[in-house]
């Protein structure tokens, strides 16, 4: 199968993925009533559901009451159209795209529901810890049956550690943040995401993508008091910033750490 295939099936996953951003927050069901629109509550048709055509062809409003419809339901498409067409182009065999495919749309949904509702619900982060965990236990069971799959990456023994690290390491900051700054640094939900990443990618690719989150948060925090003329202490949620580092690091490890190691090198020339 061609990789664009990936892209196309990546956009119309992203459809459901909004679906799954707007309704586990809110504690609703992600399957029934049929999508609707949030204002007149109209049902959406066939036409109404292709993804990002639809939000273009429809001129961005509901066609019944004509309230505007966000333009984050078709970026949130095209990014997993995107991010299915590069883990597709990346992944070494079918049981670790799969696996690449849901980690990708967990990290999706954790971004943009953090960011709306300030909270990474455990109906999302507990499954991805669960599914990490299956697919590197994968090899090994299938062994059981008599099958041969394909080595997991990261192995069981990596993801289980790499789980329990993430979990320890943010609970203690956690801990340690509340001391200092009084009050909640990092909430409950993002140690659970640390312990799903963690599942996920294996100790090396939890390290360097929990090192991004942190020089996005840097970034962007900066940006932020930058903007607003030096006024900080505007809770940003970490979450996302986690999930892209996550997302990250499963693409762009080696340029990343190239870049880094060369950055290193010029500090080094420098002194
Ligand atoms: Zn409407």
């Amino acid at each position: 199968m061609p990789d664009i295939f990936y892209g196309f099936l990546g956009l119309f996953i992203g459809s459901f993925l909004n679906v799954c951003i707007h309704r586990i927050p809110r504690e609703e069901s992600i399957v029934y009533p049929p999508s609707h629109c949030p204002e007149c509550g109209m049902r959406l048709c066939a036409r109404d559901l292709v993804p990002v055509l639809s939000y273009l062809a429809l001129g961005r409003r509901c066609r019944e009451c004509w309230s505007p419809i966000s333009a984050k339901y078709p970026f949130v498409e095209l990014l997993a159209g995107v991010a299915f067409w590069l883990a597709a182009s990346q992944s070494e065999n079918e049981v670790m795209l799969l696996k690449n495919f849901i980690f990708l749309s967990g990290m999706i949904v954790v971004i943009f529901t953090d960011l709306e509702h300030m909270i990474i619900p455990d109906a999302i982060s507990l499954p991805l810890l669960g599914a990490g965990l299956v697919f590197a236990a994968l090899p090994a069971v299938a062994e059981f049956a008599g099958m041969t799959l394909p080595a997991a990456v990261p192995g069981i023994k990596e993801s289980a550690l790499a789980a329990a690290a993430g979990f320890g390491g943010f609970y203690a900051l956690a801990v340690i943040g509340e001391l200092l700054l009084k009050t909640e640094a990092m909430g409950g939900g993002d140690i659970k995401l640390a312990a799903a990443m963690g599942a996920f990618l294996g100790w090396r690719l939890l390290f360097l993508g929990l090192f991004l989150a942190f020089l996005y948060g840097s970034v962007i925090g900066l940006a932020l008091v930058a903007a607003r003329g030096g006024r900080a202490r505007q809770a940003i949620p970490f979450g996302p910033m986690m999930a892209a580092g996550g997302v990250t690091a499963l693409f762009f490890a080696e340029p990343v750490l190239a870049w880094y190691a060369g950055l290193l090198d010029n500090l080094w020339s420098i002194t």
